[in-house]
C-alpha cells in the first residue's frame, strides 16, 4: 500500500499542527471582527475538530527507533522507502535559526555565505544545512505578497504553507529528505525559490497554490490543476499522479467544486515565447510542477478549510503522489489539452521592493572577509561558480 495515513502523522506539538492551530485561531479573529456570532461559533467548532483530529491514536504513537539508523545495503528495502540520496557533505542550503531557507554560496569557518531571499549577500552564523534532498515543497506567496484572499479572510500564502508543512511531515516519516522554500509568513521571490531547489539538486519541486477568490463554473469533480513542464516527461508523470491522488483524497467530500478550463494535468504556454507560462516551472532545472489545489472563491471549499478537513487531504495527496512517483512507473492520468496565454505570468514573485526577513545572527559581508584571512573574495567567487 502506498497510501500514507495523514491523520496519524500529526504529533500534538509538531510545527505543522501548531501552525494549523495558529491559523485557525487567526481565522477566529477574522470571523469575530467581520462576522456575527453564528460565524464565530462555526469557526470555533472547526478549531476543536482540527485539534481533536490532530491527536494521534494509540496505534500511531509507537516510536520508530530505526528511522535514524544508517542504512546499509543488507537491510531490506521497504515498499515506500525513499531511494538513497548521493550525499556528498557539501552544504547547499542553510536554514537559519529564524527559519529562513537560504542558498549557500560558500561555507566559511564561522558560518555560511548565503544569498538572501531578496538576492543580497549575507553571512549567517547560526544555521542548519542541507546537502541534498528528494523534494522541495514551495508554499506559494507569503509575507507582503499574500496571493489570493477569500471573502472571509483566508490568505492563500498561509494555507499553502500549512499544506506544505503537513506534506513534509508525512514524507519525512516515510524517510524522504524534504525542504520547504519558506517556513514562515515571509516574502520569497521566485528566483530564490528556484535557486533553493536547483542548488539542492532536488529530484522534484512542487509549488503549492490555491486559486483566486473569483467565481468559476461549478462541477461534481474537483477542479484541481497541476501544471507540468511541457518538455519534461517526469514532470508530466508526476502531474498525472498528483492529479489522481488529489481526486482520490477529495473523494471523501460531497460538495460542489469550482473548476476551470485547465482542470487536470496540463501544461500552459506563453504564446509569444513558446515556453512554460509559470516561472516556478519555467525557471528551475529541477523537475517541477505547480499545483492549484483548490478555489478560494468557492464557499463550499472554504468551509472544508474552516472545518480542518481539506488541507490535510491536500497534504496527503501530495505526499502519496511523491511516494508513487519515486517508487513506481505509474504514468498518471487526467491529462488535458494545453492552454495558452499571450502574456507572461504576473510579476508578484519579483524582487522589486523586497525586504529581507530576520536572518538571526549575521556578520556584515565586508567584516567577514576582513576578519578571516583564509577566506578571500576570490575564493568565495570561485566556489560559487563551481557550485553552479
Ligand atoms: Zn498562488
Amino acid at each position: 500500500m502506498l497510501r500514507a495515513n495523514a491523520t496519524s502523522k500529526f504529533g500534538i506539538g509538531s510545527p505543522a499542527t501548531r501552525l494549523l492551530q495558529f491559523l485557525f485561531a487567526a481565522l477566529v479573529i477574522v470571523a469575530c471582527s467581520a462576522e456575527d456570532t453564528v460565524g464565530r461559533a462555526a469557526v470555533d467548532q472547526s478549531i476543536s475538530a482540527t485539534t481533536s483530529e490532530a491527536v494521534p491514536t494509540t496505534e500511531s504513537t509507537t516510536t520508530s527507533t530505526t528511522t535514524s539508523t544508517t542504512s546499509t545495503t543488507t537491510e531490506p528495502v521497504e515498499e515506500n522507502a525513499a531511494p538513497p540520496l548521493e550525499e556528498d557533505g557539501i552544504p547547499r542550503v542553510a536554514r537559519t535559526s529564524t527559519g529562513v531557507v537560504l542558498p549557500v554560496l560558500t561555507p566559511l569557518e564561522e558560518g555560511y555565505l548565503v544569498n538572501t531571499p531578496c538576492q543580497n549577500t549575507a553571512v549567517v552564523l547560526d544555521a542548519e544545512v542541507n546537502d541534498r534532498v528528494h523534494v522541495v515543497l514551495d508554499p506559494g506567496h507569503g509575507g507582503s505578497e499574500t496571493g489570493a484572499v477569500s471573502p472571509n479572510g483566508i490568505v492563500e500564502g498561509d494555507i499553502n504553507l500549512v499544506v506544505a508543512l503537513l506534506a513534509e511531515e508525512i514524507l519525512t516519516e516515510q524517510g524522504y529528505e524534504v525542504t520547504l522554500t519558506r517556513y514562515d509568513d515571509i516574502r520569497v521571490p521566485l528566483v530564490t525559490r528556484v535557486e533553493i531547489a536547483d542548488r539542492l539538486e532536488a529530484d522534484l519541486l512542487i509549488s503549492i497554490h490555491h486559486q483566486a477568490s473569483n467565481q468559476f463554473p461549478t462541477s461534481d469533480t474537483p477542479g484541481v490543476e497541476v501544471f507540468y513542464q511541457q518538455l519534461i516527461p517526469e514532470s508530466k508523470r508526476f502531474a498525472g499522479i498528483l492529479h489522481e491522488e488529489t481526486l482520490e483524497a477529495y473523494s471523501d467530500f460531497d460538495i460542489t467544486w469550482f473548476t476551470g478550463a485547465d482542470a487536470g494535468a496540463v501544461y500552459r504556454l506563453n504564446t509569444n515565447t513558446g515556453t512554460d507560462f509559470y516561472g516556478m516551472i519555467r525557471l528551475p532545472e529541477t523537475t517541477a510542477v505547480l499545483a492549484e489545489m483548490g478555489f478560494l472563491g468557492n464557499p463550499e471549499e472554504i468551509e472544508l478549510i474552516r472545518t480542518g478537513e481539506l488541507l490535510p487531504a491536500e497534504a496527503e495527496a501530495i505526499a502519496n503522489a511523491v511516494i508513487r512517483w519515486f517508487t513506481t512507473d505509474d504514468p498518471g492520468s487526467g491529462f488535458v489539452e494545453p492552454s495558452f496565454s499571450l502574456t507572461a505570468a504576473g510579476s508578484g514573485g519579483g524582487i522589486a521592493g523586497c525586504e529581507d526577513p530576520d536572518l538571526g545572527a549575521t556578520l556584515e559581508f565586508s567584516a567577514a572577509f576582513g576578519d578571516d584571512e583564509d577566506v578571500s573574495s576570490e575564493d568565495a567567487q570561485g566556489e560559487d561558480t563551481a557550485a553552479e
